[in-house]
């Protein structure tokens, strides 16, 4: 068997992205380059802008500028369209549906995705791709349990499941982590470097100690900004970030 080509044009691409609401600049000329492979993190104070690049990225919010994913246009076109070229997202606060068991969540989301590869079955009757997700997030022997009994971090990783069942690319996360247990944020910045070798994650976060941990590239937004992109350690040694966010 030969190797799989790593696909150069695989990544996200954004330049000069802004988004105002009415007169308020809230995002103003980011530039972010993500690639495959990649824990990459978006940090900055309340109101820096964070989830509204994601919004944008995600159909949710009317962005201007350049933000292309592997060679696609992502600005202008609805949420819908961007999942379905591999650009998935979560929420804050999950978006599961609770009176369903973790399987049925699992399978709508393929379903309302309706990647032809998705939608054939095994012959026990869990499709390959639902049971490759649960087996990625950790939720495998959870499958029968109706996804109101889980805890808050098994919602989250639930969420994540979904969209690789949609057989998601690029991973948007807002704030997967808070609220979690530190045993929950453990498991899941090793999750997200194990979905994230073959793939691209983006990760708002406000937790500096656990960017530390499982970042590979951190941004630091301000005011709408991109103050400064590199490593933790870059970052940290940059008087601007240490001015406005780090602190003393
Ligand atoms: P962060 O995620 O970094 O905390 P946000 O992206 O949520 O910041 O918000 C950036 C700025 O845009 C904030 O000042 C916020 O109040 C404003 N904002 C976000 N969404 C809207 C909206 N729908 N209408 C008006 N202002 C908004």
């Amino acid at each position: 068997m030969t190797a799989e080509l790593i696909r150069t044009d695989d990544y996200l691409e954004v330049r000069d992205l802004r988004v105002s609401f009415g007169d308020f600049v809230a995002v103003d000329g980011v530039a972010l380059t993500l690639l495959q492979g990649q824990v990459h993190f978006l940090v900055g104070p309340n109101g820096a802008g964070k989830t509204t690049v994601i919004d944008a990225l995600t159909g949710l919010a009317r962005g201007q500028g350049v933000a292309t994913f592997d060679g696609e246009d992502l600005l202008g076109r609805s949420s819908h369209a961007i999942a379905r070229l591999g650009v998935g997202r979560t929420f804050q606060t999950a978006t599961v549906f609770n009176d369903l068991t973790v399987l049925q969540n699992l399978d709508i989301a393929g379903l309302r995705h309706r990647r032809r590869r998705s939608l054939w079955r095994a012959r026990h009757g869990i499709p390959d791709a639902v049971a490759e997700a649960a087996e990625a997030v950790g939720l495998s022997h959870l499958l029968d349990r109706p996804a109101g009994v889980l805890s808050h971090g098994q919602k989250q990783w639930l969420e994540i499941g979904m969209l690789l069942v949609q057989d998601a690319r690029v991973l948007l996360l807002d704030e997967p982590v808070a609220g979690m247990s530190a045993q929950e944020r453990d498991a899941t910045g090793e999750l997200l470097h194990r979905i994230g070798r073959e793939r691209t994650i983006v990760v708002v976060e406000h937790d500096m100690e656990f960017v530390r941990r499982y970042a590979d590239v951190v941004t630091v937004l301000h005011a709408g900004r991109v103050l400064a992109s590199g490593s933790m350690e870059q970052i940290r040694a940059n008087p601007e970030v240490q001015r406005v966010y780090l602190g003393d």
